[in-house]
């Protein structure tokens, strides 16, 4: 039986202002595939529950001039029929298509995939590549944190516990942008990731040099990373083999992967510099025919 209060606000003042009269008993919640899985195995406890699913501020996946906006809580579902997913952000389609099974992505929400902040998340490498702002509200006002900046441990965000996120925003990818995603499970459904890699390479024109790089992984230490060092050695650079070869030993310097259940160090590692070059090259093919591939 239900041994919580559970609240269903439908816009984001009744949400905060509930939040505020409830304090730190009482916890927002989405699609809920975190926090009741959670609840159930006695490792999260509240005295109230209150849902985001109805809350009109957290809805739609937009673009106004240069800059997309995804609203946390836009469920998994809904970004895979997304033709602005589909068309501009490929590796974020590619990300939340190998995530869980289809009962979970009718759930679950992109907001509550950043907010539960756990290494293996499948949507933050893209949003990191992207770089991604959150966009946090509170009854103090709204603020915006750089999501490369959200993560200062496992399970945990800079987020302060009376915060909603409303959305993500990060600049649309230009046209001579290829952007890619893998993931690397133990199995291809329902599994978390064992490593997982995301690159955006936007091609000089002519394409023989990468003007610009941004890499993200995850599974590969405490929380997901942005791949600073890879980067640098991408950006102009010629895409080739050496140069994707030397991207993966940055990335798993700065990576530092460790063993748990699902891997060890050493096979993370090894995995790393398999996953790395490959997604770069399909990052390359994308930005070279101007799309998917
Ligand atoms: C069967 C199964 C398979 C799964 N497979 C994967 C997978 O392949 N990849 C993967 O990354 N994860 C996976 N997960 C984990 C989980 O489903 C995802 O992290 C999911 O995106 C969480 O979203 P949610 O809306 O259900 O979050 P919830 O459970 O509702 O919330 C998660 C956390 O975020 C907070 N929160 C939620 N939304 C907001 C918001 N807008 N503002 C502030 N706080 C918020 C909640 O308070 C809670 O702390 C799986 C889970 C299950 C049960």
């Amino acid at each position: 039986m239900k041994d919580y209060d559970y609240h269903q606000p439908t816009e984001l003042a009744d949400a905060l202002r509930i939040k505020k009269g409830h304090g730190g008993e009482a916890r927002f919640v989405a699609g809920g595939t975190d926090v009741l899985v959670l609840k159930r195995a006695g490792r999260l406890d509240f005295q109230a529950l209150i849902s985001l699913r109805r809350v009109q501020e957290l809805q739609g996946i937009s673009q106004d001039k240069g800059v997309i906006r995804i609203g946390g809580g836009t469920t998994l579902t809904q970004l895979t029929a997304s033709e602005l997913v589909r068309g501009k952000l490929p590796a974020l389609h590619d990300a939340v298509s190998v995530m869980g099974c289809t009962q979970m992505r009718n759930l679950a929400t992109v907001g509550g995939n950043v907010m539960s902040a756990v290494s293996s998340g499948d949507t933050i490498p893209p949003l990191l590549a992207l770089e991604a702002v959150c966009r946090l509200a509170s009854p103090e006002g709204e603020r915006a944190v750089p999501l490369a900046d959200f993560f200062p441990g496992p399970r945990q965000t800079n987020a302060q516990d009376d915060e909603v996120l409303l959305a993500l925003e990060f600049p649309a990818p230009q046209p001579n942008c290829g952007m890619a995603f893998y993931k690397l499970g133990r199995r291809a459904a329902l599994d978390l990731a064992v490593v997982s890699v995301c690159i955006l390479l936007e091609l000089e024109a002519g394409g023989k040099r990468i003007a610009k790089a941004r890499a993200a992984a995850g599974a590969v230490g405490p929380t997901p990373l942005r791949l600073r060092a890879a980067e640098e050695k991408l950006t102009g650079a010629a895409p080739s083999e050496e140069t994707f070869a030397a991207a993966a030993e940055a990335a798993l310097a700065e990576a530092k992967p460790w063993d748990d259940v699902r891997a060890s160090r050493w096979y993370r590692q090894e995995m790393i510099r398999v996953v790395l070059p490959r997604v770069a090259w399909t990052a390359v093919q994308r930005a070279q025919t101007g799309g998917r591939s």
